[in-house]
Formats: C-alpha cells, structure tokens, sequence
C-alpha cells in the first residue's frame, strides 16, 4: 500500500517554457501532416490508450492512492474502467461517426450532391483537473483522438502522482509526434494558452475557466467548459427513503464528496425530513463502519487548502452525523448538517467536499423556487414515485444534467451529452458527443458543370428574370 506522504515517486517535473513551445509544434506539424485523420490511426491510438489502461492499472491505483487515497475498486469504476468504456464505445461506433452524411440538395444548388463530414478540428489541449484526475483528462483524449486530433493534455498539478504517471506513459504508449503532456499549475496553464490551439477543452472551476475563455478569446478558440456548481437533489414526499438516502450518500461521500456532479445539498419535504436523515445517517455507518477514518473504502481531502476551506463548513448547521477533521491526514468525516440558513457559508458556494446540508422545504413549489433562484447547477437530482412531480421538477429547472431517483449514474450512458449550462459551463461529451465536440460538423455541396444557368450572373439588366 502507499501512503499519503509517499516520498519515493518523482512528485512533479514541471515543463518548461521551451517545452511547451516545443510539443504544441510537433503535435501542428503532425497534424498538418494528415497522419491523425486517418481512421487506421484513431483506431490504433484508441487501442494503444485501452492498453496502456489495462497494463499500467497497478500503477494508476497506486498514484490514486497516493494523490487521493482512492480505494482501487473505485479507481477502476470511474477512472480506468471510465475511460475503457468510452473507448470501446468509440470503436465500436467510429466507423458510423465518421461517415459522411448524405442531406437533401435543394432545386437552387441542382445540379449537384451535398453532404456533411466531420472534419477534425486541429490541435486540442485538454486541461484537467485533480478530483478524478485520470477520467478526466483521459475521456476528453477518446473524443480528441476518435476526432482525428493531435492533442496536448495538461494534468492536475495538485494530484502531482497521476500527473507525472501520466507524463510518463502517455508518450511511451501513444503517438508521441501527435500526443504530449505538459506538467505544471497556474503558470505553465497559462504559457500554454499563449499557444494557439483548435479546441481548449477545460475542467475544472469558474475562476480558472474565465481565464480559459479570456485566453482563448485572442485566438479565437473554441472552448469547453466543464464547470461545477451546487449541484441540488430534491427529495418529495412521497420518495423511497431508504434507497434514495443510500444514494444520496454514496454520492455525496464517495471521493470524499470531491465529485463535481455531487448531490451538493438535499432539498426534503419538511413531512419527511427526519426520516431521511435516519436513513442517511444509517447509509453512512453502513459503508464506512463507526470510525469512517478507519474505513479503507473512504477517501482524504486532496490538499490543505481545501481541508482548511472545509473545516470552516462543519459547523454550519446542526451536526446530524460527522462534524470531526484531523489535520494530519486531511480526513473530514461524512458530515450531514441540518437546520442550514440558505445563506450560510457551507450554502454560498459549492462543497466539493465530503459535508451535506439537508434543508428542509414545505413542498416541491418551493424546492423548485429555490433552485430557479440560484445559477444553473452542473446536475439536479429528483427523488419521487410521481411521474408528475419528477417531469414538473426537471421541466421547470435548468441545469446541465439531470437524474431520477439516483445520482450520478446519468454520467455511465455513453448515449446522454454531459455537460453544463450558464455557470455550471458551456459545451458536452462522452460517446458520440465527444466525437461531435472534437470535430466540425463541415456541409460541402460538389456540383456537376454540365449546366451553368446564366441567371446568376451580371450583367442583371439582361432580362433573364422578369422581376
Ligand atoms: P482549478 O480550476 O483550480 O484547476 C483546473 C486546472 O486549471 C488545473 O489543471 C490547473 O493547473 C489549472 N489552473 C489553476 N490555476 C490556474 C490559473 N490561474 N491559470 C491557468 N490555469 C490554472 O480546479 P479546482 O477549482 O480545484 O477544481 C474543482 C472544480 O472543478 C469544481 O468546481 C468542480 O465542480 C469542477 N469540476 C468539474 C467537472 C466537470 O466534469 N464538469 C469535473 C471535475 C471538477
């Protein structure tokens, strides 16, 4: 097992400015060199990429470990086996994606065909962030590299393990001509945006992601933001309390609440508030036992800064369950606060940590008033038995995402865009989407010459068209 303060792992080798300058050429000169369009390439990259996953397994637990203290089993269900499934998804549909899709040529453009192709879009840099830090820079890369990109990933500096692990095998294992990785925080993010890319694919929170999009507005960039926010989850009357507590629970509390979908606060119907917190209460000692310090299954908070900025939150209610921090090992109890003010610390800005506020509502009206009045959240969560209540919930709120009567599981279908709208974000992947998000949807109309009307073409006074 490794510990936290591991010591015997190159922590972080952080690129210099030459570097930078150096790799964002060579993956233009690749692409300019059209080898990454071929579909032969993607398939092989996307190959290379679920090898290095599967060969190198041990020691990508062992740097989530040492970064995050994640248990391995949740390493592999949303990291490595996270990213196995996109690819594969992308395998297995590439073909399909790619091909060019024949639409209807109007009377004016006869005689003539048209369609529409994906065209790659260039050189992409992925920015990702710690929380899962190989997930999130690795899906991005699928639909990088199912586009037909060459592709610049700059890893979490604060999950310094996973970045330099990653530094190291991405280029033994992929095209190292069209891929590369860059090492290093605010400053060496900053150099890169410098650089003109195709596509700037950003994860991480609002205030870097202005920078992202300031940065990018000079190139004229595209950009995605993958944001966070207080992600809510509404809990009706009439609700299976039991599983929806066990799921709120796992959700809030698995990677130490360090998830950005999250439920970030639960909204409860005030007839069944103290019944939920039972459930709750009772879901927690039932995954992580009556000391979750000791659990192996219960992660730490990733950096001091954010165990200082949550110790302040643990008393911002009632302390239901949890309330305890030690310091040493960033630990923070699962912590469940009751009797919240709406304007409390713990409610003015996302958690992001492993601390949930449950307040109590006198309807699902008012639920719903509460979240409209708040910027729009990356997901929402509805837990009810009424279809009524659950489509009036999503209808009436806006939010990047949304589950019912669970949390989280809406990110595990290939099939559903994932993103986030107005401040939770701007522009979706996973599956099919990513291979639309990393590509330019290119409409191109191939007309024959045999007839050439004349009406077009000047001089007009000719008579051609009686107007
Ligand atoms: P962050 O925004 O501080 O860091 C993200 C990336 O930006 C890192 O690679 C970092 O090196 C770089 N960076 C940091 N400071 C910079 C600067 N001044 N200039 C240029 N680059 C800089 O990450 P964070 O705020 O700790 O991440 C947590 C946030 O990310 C939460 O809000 C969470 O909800 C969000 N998140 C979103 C998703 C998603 O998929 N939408 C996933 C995970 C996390």
């Amino acid at each position: 097992a490794v510990n936290l303060q591991k010591t015997d792992m190159t922590l972080e080798t952080r690129s210099t400015g030459a570097e930078i300058v150096e790799r964002v050429a060579k993956a233009r000169a690749s692409f300019r060199g059209g080898r990454t369009r071929d579909v032969s390439w993607r398939r092989a990259q996307l190959k290379a990429l679920k090898r290095l996953l599967k060969e190198e397994e041990s020691a990508i637990f062992e740097a989530l470990w040492a970064d995050l203290r994640k248990p391995p089993l949740e390493g592999y269900l949303t990291e490595v086996g996270f990213v196995i499934a996109e690819i594969d998804d992308a395998l297995q549909h590439l073909d399909r994606w790619m091909k060019p899709e024949r639409t209807h040529t109007s009377l004016l453009a006869q005689p003539g065909k048209s369609w529409i192709t994906h065209d790659p879009l260039g050189v992409v840099l992925v920015i990702g962030t710690w929380n899962y830090p190989v997930q999130l820079l690795l899906a991005p890369l699928v639909g990088a590299l199912a586009g037909g990109n060459a592709a610049v990933l700059k890893p979490s500096e604060i999950a310094a393990h996973t970045s330099a692990l990653m530094a190291d095998l991405v280029p033994r294992h992929l095209d190292p001509e069209s891929v590369a990785v860059i090492q290093g925080g605010a400053d060496e993010t900053q150099a890169l945006l410098e650089e003109r890319f195709d596509l700037i694919f950003f994860t991480g929170g609002s205030r870097v992601g202005q920078i992202v999009l300031e940065k990018a507005a000079r190139h004229l960039t595209p950009v995605v933001l993958e944001l966070g926010g207080k992600s809510p989850c509404l809990v009706d009357r009439d609700a299976s309390l039991e599983v929806a507590a066990r799921r709120i629970a796992w959700g809030r509390f698995s990677n130490a609440g360090q998830t950005c979908v999250a439920p970030d606060y639960v909204l409860v119907h005030e007839a069944v508030e103290m019944e939920l917190l039972e459930h709750l209460r009772a879901a927690v000692t039932a995954f992580y036992g009556d000391d979750p310090r000791t659990s192996p299954d219960y992660c730490r908070i990733v950096n001091d800064r954010n165990f200082e900025r949550l110790s302040k939150m643990l008393h911002d209610g009632e302390v239901v369950c949890g309330g305890q921090a030690e310091t040493k090992e960033r630990y923070i109890a699962p912590t469940i606060l009751r009797g919240v003010s709406p304007d409390a610390p713990v409610m003015r800005e996302e958690i992001f940590g492993p601390i949930l506020p449950v307040l109590a509502v006198p309807s699902m009206d008012a639920a719903i008033e509460f979240v409209a009045d708040r910027p729009s959240p990356l997901a929402l969560y509805v837990f009810s038995n009424d279809e009524a209540t659950q489509h009036k919930v999503i209808d009436r709120t806006s939010s990047g995402n949304a589950c019912i009567n669970d949390v989280l599981m809406h990110m595990v279908v290939p099939e559903l865009p994932f993103g986030g709208v107005g401040e939770s974000g701007m522009g979706r992947y996973h599956g099919r989407w990513s291979f639309e998000t990393f590509t330019h949807r290119k409409g191109v109309l191939a007309k024959s010459t045999h007839f050439d009307l004349p009406v077009r073409y000047p001089p007009y006074s000719g008579g051609h068209l009686a107007l």
